[in-house]
């Protein structure tokens, strides 16, 4: 009987996961336009930034409406960015991801988890993704970070870890709880301490307070391993892609180049491969017998 449930509800969940992710990256697509400009992400309903029409509910359905409208306006015919379709669809693969990787594997009689023992750890991990896509998409854009998303994750972080403590490895409300405040405090501070060196030795705004903000969120999420992680990371990718558009000319030299897209995606490489990550480092480091 039990196993039937799990043979049913295995597939069921997997398109739920997929499905509720199309559908939060919609919702994010929102907030990506929005919340930059002050507007509520509540009201009014979307409507077409060329023709000023509401948009019917039949051409808004996630990732079809983009296709089969073939990026258009259905009125004025004014081009739909690709923005929206891929905010859709990467919302929707690391929703099932997360769900892969900390959820349910078939044929389980009881929920499998790796190395985390709480199916919890899955809604907080998509909390955390439309999080990170959210400040990465408008961080890209227009050089911010909003203060929902980083101060946001920081309380977000602190609340969700007693509740789900295995998050931090912890088996305790109080471990879950102590691991995050360690973790925003250390993000927090390393990132603001970059800062600091970082404006001494070249003069300038290296890197934005925002950006500080974010990585208090990332380890309150995730504690302090997730911050050096992500920090190491970040940098190692900014490196690369600084100098190859600077390369292709798609840059100039000492132009600022928003930091933030690079946090966002070495933290989701964290929530992914961090923790295998750690393990095959200490094992390379540790001394053979
Ligand atoms: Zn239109």
């Amino acid at each position: 009987m039990v196993s039937e449930l799990v043979a049913i509800g295995y597939p069921f969940f997997t398109l739920l996961a997929f499905f509720w992710g199309a559908c939060l990256g919609s919702f994010l697509n929102v907030c990506i336009y929005r919340i930059p400009r002050r507007l509520s992400v509540v009201t009014p309903r979307s409507h077409c930034p060329g023709c000023k029409n509401l948009i019917a509910w039949y051409d808004n359905i996630p990732l079809l409406s983009w296709v089969l409208l073939r990026a258009r306006c259905r009125r004025c015919g004014i081009a739909i960015s690709p923005r929206y379709v891929i905010v859709e669809a990467l919302t929707a693969v690391l929703f099932l991801l997360a769900w892969f990787t900390y959820g349910a594997q078939p044929g389980d009689r009881v929920l499998h988890l790796a190395g985390v023992t709480h199916v919890g750890v899955v809604p907080v991990y998509w909390l955390a993704i439309s999080g990170l896509l959210l400040g990465g998409f408008v961080d890209c854009r227009h050089m911010i970070i909003p203060d929902r998303v980083s101060l946001g994750g920081i309380v977000a972080g602190l609340i969700l870890s007693p509740l789900v403590p295995a998050l931090h490895g912890a088996s305790t409300a109080w471990g879950g709880l102590l691991q995050a405040a360690f973790g925003a405090a250390f993000g927090f501070g390393l990132l603001w301490l970059v800062a600091r060196v970082g404006r001494m030795i070249f003069h300038k705004e290296a890197m934005g307070f925002g950006d500080v903000k974010l990585m208090g969120a990332i380890g309150a999420f995730f504690g302090m391993a997730a911050v050096c992680f992500t920090l190491f990371f970040a940098s190692l990718l900014g490196a690369i892609f600084g100098i190859l558009f600077i390369l292709t000319g798609r840059r100039k030299l000492g132009r600022h180049i928003p930091f933030g897209p690079y946090i966002v995606f070495a933290a989701l490489m964290w929530m992914f491969w961090g923790p295998r990550f750690v393990a095959w480092y200490a094992a390379l480091m540790s001394p053979a017998f």
